[in-house]
């Protein structure tokens, strides 16, 4: 998913109680929410062809993720105790506390990435099979609003943080107001969606103003768990949907008198959009590689021909120039 909202599940997860492990783990936690994301470097090396091949790749892997979630909070401690050491006072960072909390946020990062139809390859370097939830889009409005209302009541406690939060308010108000919407949604669903964004921008900025974040200390926990049951809806409008995907496409096979195909079970096989582009391209490598055998048998059957052409017409001659050598 975006940075946004990786940096959103870090700063909440960090505000439910990691926070509370060490010092400086709501920032350990917001970079190792976003730390698998750094594969888009290689974009920077190997332009875009590059960046989807390796996008999604190894970072976002177990073996990956546990490997950043371990790097991000000994990194910090490290400095840690040489500032410590160098200003002869003891290390403030418990390492073991901000190890776990840097692991459980990395550990979000796969997690939401699993969710949308571009999937993620956690098996790597082993197996670079394709896991997808296919349940959210990459930018989710529902996702940004509670999980940003939720850390902007807990951390603007600041003139600059507010101001900060404001900035990004009105940013993502214009992007879901005036950016294109995802295709095959109807305008009544945008103008919806679009609603429902202003009347839960104004219900958090009412809550800051009477400073309802004081009585409403478990919000960061209610906001991530909004997440995971708007997750469950989604799976189960994402079931009923291939299910009557499924029963009209059978119906359209009976109508047409033709064998139901297996819609089910390859759809149930389907790959993500990426790799069912990569399955594209293979069988247009594969159509290639057919036609270069047509064309070398096509070569090879027009060469016998004309080699057979050319001995008959050569055994046609040949008795001529026989002939004519006889003469
Ligand atoms: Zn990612």
């Amino acid at each position: 998913m975006d940075g946004v909202t990786h940096s959103l599940v870090g700063l909440t997860s960090a505000k439910a109680g990691l926070e509370r492990w060490s010092p400086y783990a709501t920032v350990v936690c917001i970079l190792s929410a976003n730390a698998p994301d750094i594969d888009v470097m290689s974009g920077f090396f190997g332009g875009r062809w590059t960046l989807l091949h390796y996008h999604r790749g190894i970072t976002h892997s177990i073996i990956g993720t546990l490997a950043l979630g371990f790097l991000i909070p000994s990194i910090f401690y490290a400095v840690d105790r040489a500032i410590a050491q160098w200003r002869k006072h003891p290390p403030k960072i418990r390492y073991r506390g901000l190890l776990v909390a840097s692991l459980i946020a990395a550990a979000t990062h796969p997690l939401m990435d699993w969710t949308n139809n571009y999937g993620i390859r956690p098996l790597l370097p082993w197996s670079g099979k394709w896991f997808y939830g296919d349940l959210v889009f990459i930018i989710d409005p529902y996702i940004w609003l509670v999980l940003g209302g939720a850390a902007f009541l807990l951390t603007s406690s600041r003139r600059l943080k507010i101001i900060g939060w404001s900035v990004l308010g009105i940013a993502s108000t214009l992007l879901i107001l005036l950016g294109p919407a995802q295709r095959g949604l109807t305008t009544t669903v945008v103008f919806v969606v679009r609603v429902i964004w202003i009347l839960g921008l104004l219900a958090f900025i009412l809550a800051r103003w009477f400073n309802l974040q004081r009585r409403l200390k478990s919000i960061a926990f209610a906001a991530l768990a909004f997440v995971v049951c708007y997750w469950g809806a989604l799976a189960l409008m994402h079931h009923a949907a291939y299910q009557n995907a499924f029963t009209r496409a059978d119906q359209l096979a009976a109508e047409n008198a033709e064998q139901s195909p297996s819609l089910a079970k390859r759809r149930r096989n389907r790959p993500s959009d990426l790799s069912f582009l990569c399955r594209r391209c293979s069988s247009a490598f594969d159509l290639a590689g057919t036609l270069r055998k047509a064309l070398r048998l096509e070569r090879a059957t027009r060469v016998c021909c004309i080699a057979r052409s050319s001995r008959s017409s050569s055994s046609r001659v040949r008795p001529v120039s026989v002939g004519a050598s006889g003469e």
